[in-house]
């Protein structure tokens, strides 16, 4: 082509294409847009969401401390292969402890560090169940002893519960710790094939120790499952000690940095004082001694610290898709071109879209303020217990099983509807999207199944109401007489979830009862209700929704009080705090459009009134609409977090996808690894045909 027909040809090409690129939208602007018509500043809201502007500055001193760091970089991994992963994962959790002693940093900004380099690898459960084991479970000598090696990395450990055969019972596990009194040691082993444990986390190829929960046998007797601190490799070659056998169960849904392991063990001897003595203790001649009564249970404390946790950061991984989803939402145009301008609708203004959404944005909030109320509920455990004060935790328990479950599902389910609501680019791994969910989802499955954590909970809530005395017939609580506009107060959603809550635990109570064959004159007879057996394995569905509604309450009691903490707080401006209000009234309608059916069913609203309630959601959600980038913006997220090439801060996605997938390997040769390897090559060209033209 002569220059001549160059500049025709671009001159054509252009007045063809002139309508096209003006109605072609910057997305920049879009999200810019979207920021100024939003009624409240989200700085000064992300201020309160994080603990003060102080603790947001703070960690973006610590994100720019990482990106100095070779481990800190974070633009090749969404390529990794699961070799690269794990080596990353181990990395990122080492630079991060020399930064933390080099810089004197504290733990927290060490743990504020991990969250935000998302790279989850060896070391995971050495942080979140080894030493917090040893805390809570070791005695003072033994917490000496090991403390310093963990806290040093001198020492890695992970927790080994569950086997092949066991997961969710526990008092079903098959290795034994059984005590002989004559070498003072216990020698564990693995007696079956199912009794192999299987899944701990850095177990694979990382840890030296595990916690190892195994039947304790002494004087010939079985005490059940206990912990022992066990070390399995050689802390010189890291080669598996004599009698262990230990390996990786190999790649998972995600979380693949991560080396969950296998693990047997063919009689080896371990030191007594490997068992964590805390609160039960054998003796050098094998005497068990049980803990003292009053704390029983203690061993229940490392749990439910556990479960606390994960309620706490349920939040944060529902909050990080939302911020994603909702920003390429406002960005992305779509269909319907506008009359006058010729641009599409943004997606984010389809019904379906904001309706699906504004929830999700309103339920992190929910997530988050719940984390925070949890963690304040076990540290007012832990002052008590350091009395010696234990009458709390049965309750904790409880109640940690039932908001893990129910926080867990609500941010799994809510992950996944913001990844469908980005269309194809929710699919791709640039997005940022399908690793937060595989590396979420398996908070349902672990540290108890989500069903078995709901059935603890609705075993309290049984035990409670049956103590209260209830009313064996199953009906509600009497009809409302909220009017339409009162369904947006707290009172009336609070009456309406307690009200079902009742009407639930009460027709759970009447099934039982009636599943058992107790006679109907058993009237109120505690007794006569079974919580577990035949009965009860045929209520579980009921049992659920019954756990679920009670812990809806009691995320939406959290809200209430932390909107009432934003009130009093003269940090938070008046325009912040009127949004914050409205999100928490959506809230309140969201949880009871989820309780529809049986608010319905136990006619404590009428048809009408649930109607209502859906108007008044809808009227909430289009309203909240014009808030959203800013309520998302408001959960203080930096880029360097989420990682994402469609949620970006400044909405500059379009090219921040291509240049992310020009530096894919892939992309590294012209020709690329099919043609590189020779396999299309091959095809192509090869098999003795006379080598082809360039063009056809
Ligand atoms: C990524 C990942 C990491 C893990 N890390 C660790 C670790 O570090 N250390 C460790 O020890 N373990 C770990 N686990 C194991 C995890 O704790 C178990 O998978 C979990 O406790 C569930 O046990 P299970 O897999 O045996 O399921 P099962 O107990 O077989 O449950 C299967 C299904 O049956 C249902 N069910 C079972 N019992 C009941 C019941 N009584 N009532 C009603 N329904 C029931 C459950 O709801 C579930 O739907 C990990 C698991 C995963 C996925």
């Amino acid at each position: 082509m002569d220059s001549g027909d160059s500049g025709r040809i671009r001159s054509l090409v252009r007045s063809a294409t002139s309508d096209i690129v003006a109605a072609s939208a910057d997305p920049r602007r879009d999200i810019g847009a979207e920021r100024s018509k939003s009624t409240f500043s989200s700085e000064n809201l992300a201020a309160f969401m994080n603990g003060g502007s102080e603790a947001l500055a703070k960690r973006r001193r610590l994100i720019a401390m990482m990106q100095r760091r070779p481990w800190g970089d974070k633009s090749q991994m969404a390529f990794r292969s699961r070799e690269e992963e794990h080596i990353a994962g181990l990395e990122g959790a080492i630079g991060i402890f020399e930064l933390m002693k080099n810089e004197s940093l504290s733990i927290k900004d060490a743990a504020e560090m991990r969250t935000l380099l998302f790279q989850p690898g060896g070391f995971e459960l050495h942080i979140g169940m080894f030493i917090p084991s040893i805390l809570s479970q070791g005695t003072e000598e033994q917490q000496a002893a090991w403390l310093p090696l963990c806290m040093d990395l001198k020492l890695i450990g992970t927790y080994a519960q569950t086997e092949l055969g066991h997961g969710t019972f526990l008092r079903g596990l098959e290795t034994v710790a059984v005590y002989d009194p004559v070498t003072e040691q216990f020698v564990v082993h693995s007696p079956t094939l199912t009794a192999t444990k299987w899944w701990p986390g850095g177990l694979g190829k990382t840890c030296t120790h595990a916690i190892l929960m195994a039947r304790l046998v002494t004087k010939g007797k079985d005490y059940g499952p206990h912990a022992f601190v066990v070390q399995l490799r050689d802390m010189a070659t890291h080669l598996p000690l004599d009698g262990v056998e230990v390996g990786d169960i190999g790649p998972k849904m995600g979380y693949n940095g991560v080396d969950n392991g296998f693990l047997r063990f063919d009689h080896v001897p371990v030191p007594r004082d490997a068992m964590l003595m805390r609160y039960s203790r054998v003796l050098p001649d094998g005497t068990y001694v049980p803990p003292p009564r009053e704390n029983s249970k203690a061993s229940y404390a490392t749990m439910v610290y556990v479960r606390a946790t994960i309620v706490r950061d349920a939040g944060d991984f529902l909050g990080r898709a939302a911020t994603i989803a909702t920003r390429y939402t406002s960005v992305r145009r779509q269909s319907s071109p506008d009359a006058v301008t010729g641009r599409e609708l943004q997606i984010l203004d389809y019904e379906n879209v904001y309706e699906t959404l504004v929830p999700i944005v309103v339920k992190s909030y929910a997530l988050k303020f719940m984390g925070k109320n949890m963690m304040a509920m076990y540290d007012g455990f832990v002052k008590a217990r350091d009395r010696g004060d234990f009458s709390a935790l049965p309750e904790l328990h409880a109640l940690s099983s039932g908001l893990k479950a129910v926080c867990t599902d609500v941010a799994s389910v809510g992950i996944e509807a913001c990844r469908r609501t980005c269309g194809g680019q929710g699919y791709s791994v640039l997005s940022g999207l399908p690793t937060i969910y595989t590396s979420y989802v398996q908070n349902v499955t672990w540290e108890g199944d989500n069903n078995v954590m709901y059935l603890q909970m609705a075993r309290a809530l049984v035990k409670q109401r049956l103590a209260q005395g209830t009313k064996a017939n199953g009906s509600g609580n009497g009809i409302s007489s909220a009017a339409a506009a009162d369904w947006r107060r707290p009172e009336a959603v609070d009456e309406a979830l307690e009200a079902v809550e009742g009407y639930l635990a009460e027709g759970a109570i009447a099934k039982l009862r009636a599943l058992s064959g107790a006679s109907p004159g058993a009237g109120s007879d505690p007794s006569s209700v079974p919580v577990e057996g035949d009965a009860w394995n045929q209520s579980t569905m009921d049992l659920v929704q019954l756990a679920t509604c009670r812990c809806r309450r009691v995320v939406f009691d959290a809200f209430v009080q932390e909107v009432a903490k934003a009130a009093a707080s003269p940090e938070v401006e008046a325009a912040s705090r009127a949004a914050l209000e409205e999100v928490c009234t959506l809230f309140g309608l969201l949880c009871l459009r989820e309780s529809g059916a049986d608010l319905l069913e136990s006619r404590h609203v009428s048809p009408d009134q649930y109607r209502d309630i859906k108007m008044a959601f809808k009227q909430s959600c289009k309203q909240l609409r014009s808030n959203a980038v800013a309520l998302v913006d408001a959960f203080g997220y930096e880029d360097y977090l989420l990682n994402s090439a469609i949620g970006r801060a400044d909405g500059n996605i379009y090219e921040d996808l291509l240049r992310r997938a020009k530096s894919s390997p892939f992309n590294r040769t012209e020709t690329g690894p099919g043609w590189d390897s020779g396999v299309l090559k091959d095809l192509l060209v090869g098999g003795g045909v006379a080598r082809q033209a360039s063009k056809l």
